[in-house]
């Protein structure tokens, strides 16, 4: 989100500034911030304590703070990071240019009021660092689930969604510029919802809209919430060939307990049950999950738990971590973060050390297929070879050919390792 949005900001300040990839010249500087884990906005701070050096060096250059860090701390961040110029929240980008203006003069300014509204679905992001193959479309913003250990909601507002057609006039955009792969992008993607004149667009009539704009697009979303993968979505994933067949379902845990702790409004057997649907509709989709480790109270019978789940499901990939207790959160007023840092660490390795055998098992089940990859660049190992993702969102490696970035190419699976498939061309 954080990457599509600051496209959002560079479009809204393009007419005055350009881009640079030397820091040392540029006379803003737009930090954007993500509040989820303690350790992300530890990151922030020391980043900030490395641009007083440059400000110092240049009295012009103005710093600016965005995103869920500058919602969460608000003008309390001037107090501690004197650096700082002017903060903007996510739904502030549009008062960008007004408070870089009201700071150029030695005073901060701010903005971090949270919009019912704004979805900045008239803003054409500028496409920047990107590989020309692949770009993010944001769809909605905000989240209702209020889980108990998150701030998103807090951070980034209630939902609202964007209009279809800005949707689709944004992604007709990516696809005369050769684009070839949309991710559609929310904190909770799958409750997206627009109602206009008695119509109804749900997020599974969404996919089909976008993914019949092209045969040749790719069409992916990220993130969505177990308790919104409905029916509807998972038939939509099957009819279509050019959506991707992978689902990212964060799980968090494997304990009824902790979900229920955790305000996940699903238990273990709902959420089996919707992998079982997604088995049975789209035998060869890849599942992904968010796990979190050493939430309030979680006792070794509830770690257990995650682990037991882990391995029925098969993840193909897992993005984990240890509980970070946020300020403000339900968890952080009611519960008792209790679980000792090293116990945590402990826990995470062990949920680490299973994730790395799954994936291998899951890239050993690909040996001998073959697989229709989208080429988004080099290698890193070799110039010789080229990298792209299949369907199921796996890294493939194989030789180059005279095959270039953009195209498709079907390949055949040789090898792998937990991270990879090898692969040569058929
Ligand atoms: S669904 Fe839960 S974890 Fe995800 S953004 Fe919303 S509150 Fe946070």
């Amino acid at each position: 989100m954080n990457f599509a949005d600051s496209e959002v900001v560079a479009s809204i300040l393009k007419g005055e500034y350009t881009l640079t990839n030397d820091i040392n010249e540029a006379n803003l500087i737009l930090v954007n911030t993500c509040s989820i884990r303690d350790k992300a906005e530890q990151r922030i701070h020391k980043r900030l304590k490395e641009l007083e050096a440059l400000k110092k060096r240049n009295r012009h250059l103005q710093v600016g703070l965005l995103g869920c860090m500058a919602e969460r701390m608000k003008e309390e961040l001037f107090q501690t990071e004197p650096v700082l110029d002017f903060i903007a929240g996510p739904d502030a980008y549009r008062s960008l240019p007004q408070l870089i203006s009201d700071s150029s003069h030695g005073t901060t300014s701010f903005n971090v009021l949270l919009s019912k509204e704004e979805t900045y679905e008239d803003i054409m992001p500028v496409r920047y660092d990107a590989n020309g193959v692949s770009a993010f479309v944001s769809i909605m913003r905000g989240c209702n689930n209020f889980c108990s250990y998150c701030v998103v909601p807090y951070t980034r507002g209630r939902e609202r969604s964007r209009s279809p057609k800005t949707i689709l006039g944004e992604i007709e955009d990516l696809l005369k510029s050769n684009y070839k792969e949309v991710t559609l992008l929310g904190q909770n993607v799958n409750s997206y919802l627009w109602k206009e004149g008695g119509e109804e667009v749900t997020f599974a009539k969404l996919m089909t809209m976008v993914a019949e704009t092209s045969p040749e697009l790719r069409v992916r979303f990220a993130t969505s919430h177990p308790k919104d993968l409905s029916d509807e979505l998972i038939e939509t994933i099957a009819k279509h060939d050019n959506i991707c067949k992978t689902i990212h379902l964060p799980v968090q845990s494997g304990s009824d307990e902790m979900l229920r702790k955790m305000h996940r409004v699903y238990d273990r057997a709902g959420y089996l049950e919707r992998v079982k649907k997604i088995r049975e509709t789209i035998p060869d989709c890849s599942i992904t999950t968010d796990i979190i480790v050493g939430f309030c109270g979680e006792t070794l019978e509830n770690h257990q738990d995650t682990l037991s789940i882990m391995r029925e499901v098969g993840y193909d990939y897992a993005y984990m971590f240890k509980y970070s207790e946020r300020e403000g959160t339900l968890a952080s007023k009611q519960m008792k973060d209790d679980i000792p840092d090293e116990e945590k660490t402990r826990r995470l390795e062990e949920v680490i050390a299973l994730q790395g055998e799954l994936s291998l098992e899951s890239n050993k089940r690909d040996i001998g297929k073959t697989f229709k990859v989208l080429i988004e660049g080099t290698s890193k190992r070799s110039d010789d070879h080229l990298f792209g993702r299949n369907s199921q969102n796996k890294v493939v490696i194989f030789p180059k050919g005279n095959h270039k970035v953009g195209e498709y190419v079907d390949v055949e699976v040789k090898e792998c390792t937990a991270a990879t498939l090898i692969a040569i061309r058929n």
